[in-house]
């Protein structure tokens, strides 16, 4: 079943788009966590981290390293918190694999 991400990756709705390859997309998350939470999202609608190919996975990590990297610098942040929910119970709510890229502060009191 399609996802917004696939409308997202089509044009079909907006976002902010940050960086963009032949295989994984990052947009600014809609509720932003922290400003700068980004999704990185291979185009590919693998459902979660069991399906994905080790090859495009570590692709997708190689682009999160550099989202990382340039999300701490852009928002002066103290750290960067770097998860994937994979599965209803671990909190999944879009059911196409990505990464969320977070910058986070000393004392910030974000949970997820
Ligand atoms: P999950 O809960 O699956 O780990 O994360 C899904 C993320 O997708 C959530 O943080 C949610 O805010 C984000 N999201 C849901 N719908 C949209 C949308 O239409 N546009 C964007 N940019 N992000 C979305």
């Amino acid at each position: 079943m399609s996802t917004v991400f696939e409308k997202i990756i089509n044009r079909e709705i907006p976002a902010y788009i940050v960086y963009e390859d032949e295989l994984v997309i990052a947009f600014l998350d809609i509720s932003q966590v922290t400003p700068g939470h980004t999704l990185v999202v291979p185009i590919a609608p693998y459902e979660n981290i069991y399906e994905m190919p080790d090859d495009l996975l570590a692709h997708a990590v190689k682009i999160t390293k550099k989202i990382s990297i340039a999300c701490k610098k852009a928002f002066d942040a103290d750290g960067i918190y770097v998860l994937s929910n994979n599965g209803e119970a671990a909190g999944q709510t879009v059911f196409h694999f990505h990464f969320h890229v977070l910058p986070r502060y000393i004392n910030d009191d974000v949970s997820l």
